[in-house]
């Protein structure tokens, strides 16, 4: 396995192949399964663009091509920053077939976020749109390549600038397998990085490998009954593990049904798509799904052919769930999930105040579920406790994190995730708070601690930093920050432009700051969130 990775115990892994939940499938071979079984069928719609699932194929052979002949290597690291195109597709399939390894960025990152994500996997090359919505990523590109050596490459999806083009390089015609090392990677090895929605300073790498993946869309797509017939619209960015694979645009391609690739979640646009390519399933946040109820009830677009819409990545309001199948026609799933791994849906046949109340059950038998105290002993059964688990796909370390997985792992290999849940009578979850520092807005994870970082080291005139969330009706929470200041402290906008020019991604900046003159502490002296918390409560209540 590659350097940096936790491996799982060989008899753990042994008896998942002997499960059969392990096969020994690569990705870029089940690419080529998959055009074999579905041809000319269509694989993806991005714009008025359709590509079928023989294109799709050659293409990712072409860039694994054109990726070795510009030096790519089996093992390389490749940053991909691209928005919902079938580009990020075949780059992804053609990096799976060299056994090279994409690491997922989002569109919205900038410097701060890339250059760490470049730097800590070591990449090689980075992969970046020219313009996408009025920022240009070659100017990020250059920066990025200027302060990290690593990085020898930049290939641009439109107009390069200075740097490669991506469509010459998908021109390079016969496949290429790198001399020194098979043309296709192991199935244990790892095939790309997720981006961890963790708590630390920055954020963490998860291997996701061939075959722990190639499981997780198998079980996902099983529980969603897809099929030849199900279009599905990638509506979150497709970097998300929740549309790229749960069962989203792998679990689809896998059945051999449609992915429809939506530029924004803007309901214009995602109910013109479900209309036109009569898409049957989709996912999203709820924010997202609470603007596609409002619009829903005015829209005079056909969305008759949605079957299933999954909501998940936050908390889901009961009375924004009861709404879905009223309002839109069709059955509502609850989705919980990790990038790190479980997955916990509700099924289609579950009665309905389940489907409204709890976020499901684990996707896979194998899934091991502990649900603990703040000394890791187990809860009383329907107690609220940390949840904790392991199983056939879900990490067993982050990437070169050792001292960090000796905290987020228990000794016997289960994810500590920082989140607080309950299980019902009937054996479903309940997502109840979190243990972790994080603000879920929207459906993005802001890391507290990071923010608060930039916020102190940005302004003279502040001194401490705390970051709560603040609850919110259509983003669930906003970021607040807190200062202690030191002298005159900056006003929000200010301040927002400060963190912006250090390179960080706007939907981790602060919605609102408020000044206070020292921080409550806990008993053991750490900044009392909690308290902090109420009284954030009550200055927007007096306000
Ligand atoms: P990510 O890895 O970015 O998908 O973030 C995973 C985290 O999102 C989980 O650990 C939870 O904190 C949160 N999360 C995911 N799904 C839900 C849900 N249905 N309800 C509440 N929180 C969720």
């Amino acid at each position: 396995m590659l350097d940096g990775c936790v491996p799982w115990p060989e008899a753990t892994a042994a008896a998942y192949r002997e499960a059969g939940y392990w096969r020994g499938e690569t990705l870029g071979q089940l690419l080529r399964d998959w055009a074999a079984a579905y041809d000319g069928r269509t694989a993806l719609v991005g714009g008025d663009r359709r590509v079928t699932y023989t294109e799709l194929d050659a293409w990712a052979d072409r860039l694994a091509a054109g990726f070795a002949a510009r030096g790519i290597r089996p093992g390389d690291r490749v940053v991909v920053q691209l928005p919902n195109t079938p580009e990020f597709v075949a780059v992804c399939f053609g990096l799976f077939r060299l056994g090279a390894l994409p690491v997922f960025a989002l569109p919205a990152h900038r410097h701060h976020e890339i250059s760490h994500l470049c730097s800590h996997s070591g990449a090689v090359a980075y992969v970046v749109p020219d313009v996408h919505q009025g920022f240009d990523h070659r100017e990020l590109a250059t920066q990025v390549r200027a302060s990290v050596p690593t990085v020898r490459e930049v290939f641009v999806l439109g107009d390069p600038g200075p740097h490669s083009s991506l469509e010459e390089l998908s021109a390079t015609e016969a496949p290429v397998p790198a001399p020194d090392a098979p043309a296709d990677a192991s199935p244990a090895d790892p095939a790309f990085f997720l981006l961890s929605g963790g708590t630390t300073a920055l954020p963490k790498l998860i291997p996701r490998t061939h075959e722990d993946y190639a499981y997780q869309i198998r079980a996902a797509s099983e529980v969603c009954e897809l099929d030849g017939d199900t279009v599905y619209l990638a509506v979150l960015p497709i970097e998300f593990n929740f549309t790229w694979g749960c069962p989203g645009v792998l679990g689809t391609l896998s059945t051999g049904g449609t992915v429809v690739l939506a530029r924004t979640p803007n309901p214009d646009e995602c109910f013109a798509l479900i209309e036109r390519e009569k898409v049957t399933m989709t996912s999203c946040v709820p924010t997202i799904a609470h603007m596609w109820l409002d619009a829903a009830e005015w829209t005079e677009r056909d969305l008759s052919s949605l079957s299933v819409l999954q909501i998940g990545s936050a908390k889901l309001h009961p009375e924004v769930a009861a709404r879905v199948t009223p309002t839109l026609g069709c059955r509502l799933q609850q989705v919980f999930g990790m990038a790190e791994g479980l997955l916990t849906f509700t099924r289609y046949d579950d009665p309905l105040d389940r489907v409204l109340t709890t976020q499901g059950r684990p996707i896979s038998p194998a899934d091991e579920i502990r649900v603990v105290d703040s000394e890791d002993r187990p809860v009383a059964p329907g107690e609220t406790g940390e949840l904790l688990t392991r199983g056939p796909y879900t990490l067993r370390g982050y990437y070169r994190a050792e001292e960090h997985n000796a905290r987020a792992f228990s000794e016997d290999g289960f994810y500590r995730s920082g989140d607080l849940v309950r299980f019902t009578e009937d054996g479903d979850m309940v997502v109840q708070g979190r243990v972790k520092d994080v603000v879920i807005r929207g459906g993005d994870k802001v890391s507290a601690t990071e923010v608060e970082r930039h916020v102190t080291a940005a302004h003279d005139g502040i001194q401490q930093a705390a970051v709560v969330a603040m609850p919110d009706e259509l983003m669930g929470e906003r970021v607040c920050v807190f200062v202690v200041p030191a002298g005159e402290p900056p006003r929000l906008p200010e301040l927002k432009r400060l963190l912006r020019a250090r390179g960080l991604a706007e939907y981790k900046l602060p919605d609102r700051l408020e000044v206070i003159d020292a921080f409550p502490l806990t008993g053991l002296g750490k900044v009392d969130k909690k308290a902090l918390a109420v009284e954030l409560a009550q200055r927007l209540a007096a306000a």
